[in-house]
């Protein structure tokens, strides 16, 4: 089909577009293999760690992400898509996985089963944010959420948990930095110091921070701007004013860290910006030598790929009248496999197909449903073009699929009973009697 766009206009609309919206974008071919790949993998982890799959919808009431998030994040107050629906509701499409997870344990009662409840999820997010490499308004995230436990071992479980994932997608260079930003006890003190000290030093900060100290003056900490530096590097820092649970409960997650041996480095100016985070919060970052347009460091470049903490309040913030400690991460997957060195982790559930069928003559078409019902029993996916007749063009398409095997069923296999199978890269060819075909696939290299 021509790119070019139709030309009626109807009732007064906008022309279609014959292109996705900007910052979002299809998964098809080798592309959609290779998200399924991950989160079939991912999944399979978190599985085996004792988590379930839970799905939520794409939207979401808007006051769950305005009371869950917080209104004065980035995420909601500037990038959150929201819409009215025909009926009047106020909806979002989801920013982010946490706030639906807590709505969903409180709507299905989740609280009155033995805790901690431990979900995981994937799929996508959106955010109206300026794309740019690594950073789309739709992306993917795979997410975990232990519910129900204020216990550090279950931060360090879901930090263990992240960090497995992307081992196992083969990505090198993982740094893990970790912080805690207390609870409401001391927060507030260490908040109260934070924003003298910026008071003091206004006409200093940029004009982002003169923002932040208004609305959300942790996030102070996140600025990038060379102005705001030596300020950020001098500010009160919330280590020297933990209280002593938070203390304890940092000390406790570090030694669990350090007993997995997984290296870790303490960072004071990691406070992710959303406000249900309490006590741990931490950040995965993979580091590579070239830079791939996103922040630079001495060793080279570093994207932020997963990120996580507790949030023993939202629980509260959404409305419920008991606490419910709880602990989780996002992993980005669409960075994760952007990233130099991920694995080519093959799907398991959606296949690639294996078998290029060609057929010759007309018993050979009218026979070839059933070959393929063999196929699918023994679950061997196949492509096929049966529309096409001619073998050179259905094996010219063969070879352009780059599918390692071709399958002819022509006259005489019909009679016979039998196929041949075609390695297409050594073009060796072997007859196979149709009994025998599921087991002689499965035997076949990939
Ligand atoms: P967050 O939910 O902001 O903590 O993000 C968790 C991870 O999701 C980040 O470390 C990124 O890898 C990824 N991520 C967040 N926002 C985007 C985006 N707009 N595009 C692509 N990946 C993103």
């Amino acid at each position: 089909m021509s790119k070019k766009q139709p030309d009626h206009k109807e009732g007064g609309r906008e022309e279609a577009k014959l292109q996705s919206p900007k910052g979002m974008r299809d998964l098809i071919g080798e592309e959609y293999y290779r998200y399924q790949g991950f989160f079939e993998k991912a999944a399979e982890v978190a599985i085996y760690y004792g988590f379930q799959p839970i799905e939520t919808p794409m939207l979401e009431s808007e006051a769950l992400f305005y009371h869950g998030v917080g209104e004065h994040t980035d995420i909601i107050e500037k990038e959150l898509y929201s819409l009215r629906t025909k009926g009047g509701d106020r909806l979002a499409l989801r920013p982010e996985g946490t706030a639906p997870i807590m709505r969903a344990y409180f709507e299905h009662g989740l609280q009155s089963q033995p805790q901690p409840i431990m979900l995981y999820y994937h799929g996508p997010f959106f955010r109206h944010d300026n794309p740019q490499k690594g950073r789309y308004r739709e992306f993917y995230q795979f997410g975990l959420e232990v519910l129900g436990s204020g216990k550090s071992i279950t931060d360090a479980l879901i930090i263990r948990l992240v960090n497995t994932i992307l081992t196992e997608a083969g990505l090198p260079n993982l740094t893990v930095e970790i912080n805690s930003i207390g609870d409401r006890d001391c927060r507030p003190i260490w908040k109260r110091e934070l924003v003298n000290y910026y008071r003091k030093h206004v006409k200093e900060i940029c004009a982002d921070c003169r923002e932040r100290l208004k609305d959300n003056p942790l996030r102070l900490l996140d600025c990038k701007q060379a102005k705001c530096q030596t300020l950020k590097a001098e500010a009160p820092s919330i280590i020297s004013y933990l209280c002593t649970p938070c203390k304890q409960h940092f000390k406790e997650v570090l030694e669990c860290l350090e007993s997995m041996k997984i290296t870790y480095t303490i960072n004071n100016n990691l406070v992710r910006g959303l406000d249900y985070y309490s006590r741990t919060v931490f950040e995965i970052s993979i580091t590579f030598p070239e830079s791939n347009g996103v922040s630079a460091t001495p060793n080279g470049t570093s994207t932020a790929i997963a990120g996580g903490g507790r949030y023993d309040y939202l629980a509260k913030f959404l409305g419920s009248k008991k606490p419910v400690p709880a602990v989780g991460a996002a992993i980005g997957v669409d960075r994760v496999l952007a990233a130099p060195g991920i694995a080519n982790l093959l799907p398991r559930l959606i296949k690639k197909p294996k078998i290029f069928f060609i057929q010759l003559g007309t018993e050979a078409k009218m026979k070839s449903l059933s070959v393929i019902e063999i196929l699918r029993r023994s679950k061997v996916p196949i492509a096929h073009s049966l529309s096409k007749d001619s073998l050179s063009t259905q094996l010219g398409i063969a070879e352009k699929t780059n599918i390692p095997y071709a399958m002819i069923l022509g006259q005489k296999e019909v009679i016979d009973n039998t196929v041949i199978i075609r390695d297409m890269r050594t073009h060796s060819q072997d007859v196979v009697d149709l009994t025998k075909l599921a087991e002689h696939l499965k035997s076949l290299k990939s």
